[in-house]
């Protein structure tokens, strides 16, 4: 049986190393995420070559998601590194000081901070670790008294619960970042913290002007990490290819209950609009020092398929864990395991669903009739990919077959749930497409003598866009 969930993997110390990244691939990573967090612009360009290399040599289509960073919302540095705040203790936050800081208070590097924030507000630092609610705004200085105390070090992130901070989605290094990221021509780009559609827009045109000497047009995932993206959840969708469930900031800004409803949530709303998820963060968190998750980690995984998630993640386990390779094979073991206890409820899905689009109505047709004809395989003969797309917004447990001529194509279905890409040459001649096709599927050992399958294309050839043909041939 073949995995349709998709692995993302992120690319750091753990992992760049050319053996154990190709271990990686093999071991079932379709997604490589650069973190534009962390490393220059030489270091991407680097492991996005290194990327392409090994997915070469393994011989499979591996997409690469460029992740930026996104505005820093941080704490400056300390005299010593880092002070231990104590429970009851006032703690200044000071837009205005130069200095480094002390047990008293400290700098900041997010200086609209005094203007975004009103006594009684909860302040959390260092990932909700910390937490400290707000006495008085004095000028540039945040007067707070610390809630719950830690250890605070130097530049440690800060989230305001229940959201509120003005910080733009997209800083300049964001803009730099886009513009390295087409030059490797990465298949996604990753927006953090967009508070709406616009942001996405903003991003997506960024990145069409720095991809279009390449002719390169990534997809657009909007990383769901703030407050303000819940109620535009619609508008952020529509403007996106997909999302991603970014639940360490998430959790953070609407508290930790409230995240696995909205992953529910955010997974059904994308699938019925035809877009993509990823669902990220702690999925095999343990994993980092340890070589098999807990039970509850194993729970998570399996949930987030059962959800419906194209992609799982990794992040800091395949970045900097000790275990990378056993993370993903883990991983991969879930899904499947998880796949089989699906509830396929193709019927329902499609009461009610009414298409407008030639290519789609073609689409839903051949997913209909494999799926109550028990054909082994879908191939869809694809430019674009968005056959492929639409058929994948449905489970079904027949694997759809992603053929294009396109690289990118291929690359970015890889990260489509039960979508396996195959690159095939560009035929003008129908007859001679749906022969080549067949012919690799046999050789895959997909298909056999006597196994059905369904085939879509568009007549003519070659255009996106132009699927107009369904037809159920069996191998002779
Ligand atoms: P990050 O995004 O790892 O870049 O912060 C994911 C998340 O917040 O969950
Ligand atoms: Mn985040």
């Amino acid at each position: 049986m073949t995995r349709a969930t998709k692995i993302v993997a992120t690319l750091g110390p753990a992992s760049s190393d050319p053996a154990v990244l190709e271990r990686l691939l093999r071991a079932g990573v379709d997604v490589v995420r650069l973190n534009f967090s962390h490393g220059t612009a030489a270091d991407h360009i680097g492991r996005a070559q290194l990327v392409r290399d090994t997915a070469e040599r393994v011989g499979k289509p591996v997409a690469l998601m460029a992740d930026l960073q996104g505005p820093k919302i941080r704490v400056g540095k300390f005299v010593d590194g880092k002070v231990t705040l104590k429970n009851g203790t006032p703690f200044v936050l000071d837009a205005g000081r130069t200095t480094p800081g002390d047990a008293g208070a400290v700098g900041l590097d997010y200086k609209e901070l005094p203007r975004d924030v009103k006594p009684g507000d909860t302040l959390l630092l260092n990932d909700g670790l910390i937490v400290l609610t707000v006495d008085t705004v004095r000028g540039e200085q945040v007067h707070t008294l610390v809630k719950v105390g830690g250890v605070l070090s130097n530049n440690k992130g800060i989230n305001k619960q229940g959201g509120g901070l003005t910080a733009p989605a997209l800083t300049a290094k964001d803009m730099e970042d886009i513009r390295t990221a087409m030059a490797f021509q990465a298949d996604f780009v990753a927006v953090s913290f967009p508070k709406n559609a616009t942001d996405m827009e903003m991003a997506r045109q960024l990145a069409n002007v720095a991809g279009e000497s390449l002719r390169h047009k990534p997809a657009m995932i909007a990383k769901i990490e703030r407050s303000e993206a819940i109620p535009q959840l619609e508008a952020i969708l529509r403007a996106s290819d997909g999302i991603m469930v970014a639940r360490g900031d998430l959790a953070i800004e609407v508290g930790n209950a409230a995240v696995p409803a909205l992953q529910k949530r955010m997974i059904r709303m994308a699938r019925e609009m035809d877009k993509l998820t990823i669902t990220a963060t702690q999925m095999m968190e343990s994993m980092i020092n340890n070589p098999v998750p807990t039970r509850a980690e194993v729970s998570d995984v399996a949930n987030a398929v059962l959800d419906g998630t194209d992609a799982v993640m990794l992040s800091a386990e395949t970045a900097a864990g000790m275990y990378p390779v056993e993370t993903v094979e883990h991983m991969a073991l879930i899904a499947l395991e998880a796949e089989r206890a699906e509830d396929l409820q193709l019927d329902a899905d499609f009461t009610n669903k009414h298409f407008g689009r030639i290519d789609q109505s073609i689409a839903m047709g051949a997913l209909f009739t494999a799926h109550h004809l028990g054909c082994k395989a879908i191939i869809a003969l694809t430019e674009s990919g968005s056959t492929a797309l639409w058929m994948s917004r449905h489970l079904i447990h027949v694997p759809i077959f992603g053929l294009t001529s396109k690289p990118g194509s291929e690359r970015r279905m890889a990260l489509y749930r039960n979508v396996y890409p195959i690159q095939m040459p560009a035929h003008t001649d129908r007859d001679q497409a749906l022969a080549e096709a067949e012919r690799l599927l046999v050789k895959r050992g997909v298909l056999m003598p006597g196994d059905t399958y369904a085939i879509t294309c568009g007549e003519p050839m070659g255009y996106p866009g132009g699927t107009n043909m369904l037809k159920v041939c069996r191998v002779g």
